[in-house]
């Protein structure tokens, strides 16, 4: 299982979020909600893809 994502939002911004956070991640740049906490993996939000699994 993995324990980081390296995210794309919206704005173009990559990010590397912890994948299963219990708190929600926000873009640095856009402060955009990039996912939200679910008990297992965090919910990505709309418009924002995995560019990797770490
Ligand atoms: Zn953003």
């Amino acid at each position: 299982m993995s324990k980081f994502l390296k995210v794309k939002c919206g704005c173009g911004n990559e990010q590397t979020i912890f994948a299963h956070s219990s708190s929600k991640v926000g873009c640095l740049v856009c402060s955009k909600e990039l996912a939200t906490p679910t008990g297992a993996q965090v919910k990505l939000a709309e418009g924002v893809s995995i560019v990797k699994v770490l």
